[in-house]
């Protein structure tokens, strides 16, 4: 019969956040610039923040309305095709914008075909 543990187990010393005189407790391990580093809550945050940046900077989406628009456009992906209509009521101008912005051919070619945009790519439809 096992014994029960008389004393909790001792907790592991703590990691620093490998930022420059940084000095709190690391919360996670991520990849960075050379290798694995340890950061801690506050430097995630910041590098999670950087990294959204740098990912809208290079899909071209500077205002809130446009990252609105470009989000609207990838949940329609996620759905695997499933629910064009109730996604369709969404478009705006905007989501057409990112649509002809990200070469989505396809989708901009079914919206044409559903008469929500002409041969142009302008909404056609009047909400
Ligand atoms: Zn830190």
């Amino acid at each position: 019969m096992a014994g029960r543990r008389e004393q909790p187990r001792p907790q592991a010393a703590p990691i620093a956040c490998d930022f420059e005189s940084c000095g709190e407790a690391a919360i996670a391990r991520v990849p960075g610039v050379a290798g694995m580093a340890n950061v801690c809550k506050q430097h995630y945050s910041f590098l999670a923040q950087r990294e959204a940046e740098l990912f809208c900077d290079a899909q071209g989406l500077s205002s809130a309305a446009d990252k609105l628009a470009f989000c609207r456009v990838k949940m329609k992906e996620f759905g695997r095709g499933g629910d064009f209509d109730s996604w369709v009521k969404t478009v705006s101008q905007r989501t057409v914008a990112v649509l002809v912005q990200s070469g989505n051919v396809r989708l901009l070619e079914r919206l044409r075909r559903a008469g929500v945009i002409d041969a142009y790519n302008r909404m056609v439809k009047s909400a």
